[in-house]
């Protein structure tokens, strides 16, 4: 049985050598995650991961979530202790500001820590991490009273929170909403309707779920800029913090899933029995654009769930190809002995395409994770707006590219298995069917492409993307010239993928405002070659500083030289793709938009 262990090494260089991890601590507020601070964190989280979290994993997927006749949702056995203790050991509050009760470390901290406990139970994070961007939510837009009422209690996991979008008729376009708000003489709100697909709507972790609710109010204008952001509370809260009388918010059902059981899914109903009490966050109609706040978070935090599968997947793949005996390699001497299926070049072609997905989609969160550290902490106003334009345009990326290739990388783990992989109890199959939401919610891949080709690319007029394509040309250069053959080819291949990228995102800013169809019709494609290019840029400089650490003498030399080893890969199987992605992004429309829809 695959046990889960932390990558920490791996996770140090990236956070060291990509995301400038030392730069990170100096910037104000952050001047206690120095190395060794971080070094710390990091193994505390590796060992919760492995001894705690790990083992429910499957517990949860065969056990899942209940609804019980009464109305009340259990979680799998295991889970509410787990997440008790989790609370208690403080990594809830992990990446909070310290005056609201946490720890302040910065986001590129929280990306690593994400990650250990996605690869080890997806189900059970979805929880902290639907809580963050609620208090994300209530911090950066709500009144004094609510942060205080709310923020400590949901930063030390006393309280948690959920994300209250999805309708019935509302899933990807959110302008359909109907849920009701209605203004109340105390100056609160009873709030009515219906809301569907709610990520731990309910559950037995804690006494109080703070929901936050996107509805409308009576006189409110149609469309998305009508849509208003309330706090609904399980339990309403009376004026000194205590939990006072049940709200009129119920969990009708739970719904029956793919993955990720031990999450329950709710069905909610509000305002059955004369209103649900409910508190404006900010202004009236501004409620999309706060919930943005959280689900730019939350979006970025599914990215970081398709590293934490990928990783997984690897491990456990790589564990049962090493036990697996099946013939001999190819080549060996006839009396050779029978190997671990490792030894054969198509097994080893898969697990290499695992570890290569799997480090550059972690590159790409860490190094996103930092950009945002600097955006909100940087001294400097250029700098900070650099970075958030960077991360802007990185998080369709992270959320949409990483957990694509996610399915690649689980999928792969079920093969590496063979008919095992198949058979429930080896646990690979789980991977496969928990990785499968992370391109659904939060956003589909259709969506995150859509945002990426239009507010992330045409908007700007192919700023944001021409400024990541300089710092990526730096990379290849640097790779092109080195002198040395791995890095080389690496760098001959990224040039490609970068005049590839660049010339399909100027197609884009060229068609967008006449010939849209067109342009999101290669939408996706140009999600895929957009994570290919940049994952496969940040494979490059870290195939860079291996070598460079190589020649220092400067660490694992086994280490570095895989590193090297799986930027290569990547550059050769993946970076390959990108002149092909580039076609289909630029000439790749009429066919898809050929028929009529009645041909269908
Ligand atoms: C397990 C689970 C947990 C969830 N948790 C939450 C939660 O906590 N809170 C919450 O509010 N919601 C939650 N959701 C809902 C989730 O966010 C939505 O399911 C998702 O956004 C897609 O919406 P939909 O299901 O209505 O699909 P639809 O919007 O009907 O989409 C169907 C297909 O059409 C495509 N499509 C739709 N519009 C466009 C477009 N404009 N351009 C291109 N393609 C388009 C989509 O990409 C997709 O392929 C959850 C869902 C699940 C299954």
């Amino acid at each position: 049985m695959s046990e889960y262990h932390a990558p920490l090494a791996e996770m140090r260089f990236v956070m060291t050598e990509l995301a400038g991890l030392e730069a990170i601590a100096t910037l104000p507020g952050f001047e206690d995650a120095t190395p060794d601070t971080v070094a710390a964190i990091l193994e505390e989280a590796a060992k919760f991961a492995h001894g705690v979290l790990d083992p429910l994993n499957r517990v949860g997927d065969t056990g899942g979530a209940r609804l019980s006749e009464d109305g009340h949702v259990t979680t799998p056995p295991g889970f509410r202790d787990a997440y008790r203790e989790f609370c208690a050991l403080g990594w809830n509050g992990l990446s909070k500001s310290v005056d609201i009760g946490g720890q302040g470390m910065p986001q590129l901290v929280a990306a690593a820590v994400d990650e250990m406990w996605n690869a080890s139970n997806m189900a059970f994070e979805l929880c902290p991490m639907l809580t963050s961007g609620a208090i994300e939510a209530i911090e950066l837009n709500g009144s004094e009273e609510l942060k205080r009422t709310y923020l400590p209690k949901m930063v030390s996991g006393e309280w948690t929170g959920t994300m209250n979008l999805t309708e019935p008729q509302a899933g990807s376009d959110l302008a359909a909403v109907r849920a009701k708000a209605v203004r109340h003489d105390d100056g609160s709100y009873r709030i009515f309707g219906s809301k569907i697909f709610i990520t731990y709507g309910d559950h037995d972790y804690t006494d109080n779920v703070v929901h936050l609710v996107l509805a409308r109010t009576p006189d409110a204008p149609p469309g998305t800029r009508g849509i208003s952001l309330f706090v609904v509370p399980k339990f309403v809260v009376n004026a000194d913090g205590s939990t006072g009388e049940r709200n009129d918010v119920r969990c009708v059902s739970l719904e029956h899933k793919l993955g990720i059981h031990a999450s329950p899914t709710a069905v909610l109903a509000f305002g059955d029995r004369g209103g649900a009490v409910g508190h404006l966050v900010g202004e009236e109609n501004h409620g999309l654009e706060y919930m943005f706040v959280m689900m730019n978070l939350a979006r970025f935090g599914v990215g970081m769930q398709g590293v934490g599968i990928a990783d997984r997947a690897y491990q456990r793949a790589t564990g049962y190809a090493r036990d697996r005996v099946q013939g001999r390699v190819a080549d060996a001497a006839k009396d050779a002995a029978v190997s671990g299926i490792i030894g054969h070049p198509d097994v080893r072609r898969m697990l290499m395409t695992m570890r290569a997905n799997t480090e550059a989609g972690r590159a790409l969160g860490y190094v996103t994770a930092a950009a945002l550290d600097r955006a909100h902490r940087h001294p400097d106003a250029d700098v900070r707006q650099r970075e958030l334009a960077f991360a802007e345009l990185m998080i369709p990326i992270v959320k949409g590219w990483n957990t694509e290739v996610a399915q690649q990388t689980a999928y792969l783990g079920v093969q590496v298995h063979g008919g095992m992989g198949f058979i429930e109890e080896t646990g690979a199959a789980q991977y496969l069917r928990d990785a499968r939401i992370t391109t659904i919610y939060e956003g589909t891949t259709g969506i995150q492409a859509n945002d990426l080709v239009g507010r992330k690319i045409a908007r700007d007029g192919g700023a944001a993307l021409a400024a990541a394509i300089a710092d990526m040309r730096g990379v290849q250069r640097a790779l092109t010239g080195a002198g040395a053959e791995p890095l080389e080819v690496i760098g001959t291949r990224l040039a490609d993928g970068i005049d590839a990228l660049d010339d399909a995102g100027r197609w884009i800013v060229a068609n967008f405002a006449h010939d849209l169809r067109s342009v999101l019709a290669g939408a996706v494609p140009f999600l895929e070659l957009a994570g290919i290019v940049c994952g496969g840029a940040q494979l490059g400089k870290s195939a860079l500083a291996a070598s460079r650490k190589l020649a220092a003498a400067d660490g694992d030399a086994t280490f570095l030289r895989a590193k090297i080893a799986t930027a290569r890969h990547f550059a050769d199987h993946a970076l390959t793709c990108a002149p092909g992605l580039r076609d289909v992004v630029v000439a790749g429309a009429p066919g898809v938009l050929a028929l009529a829809e009645d041909q269908f």
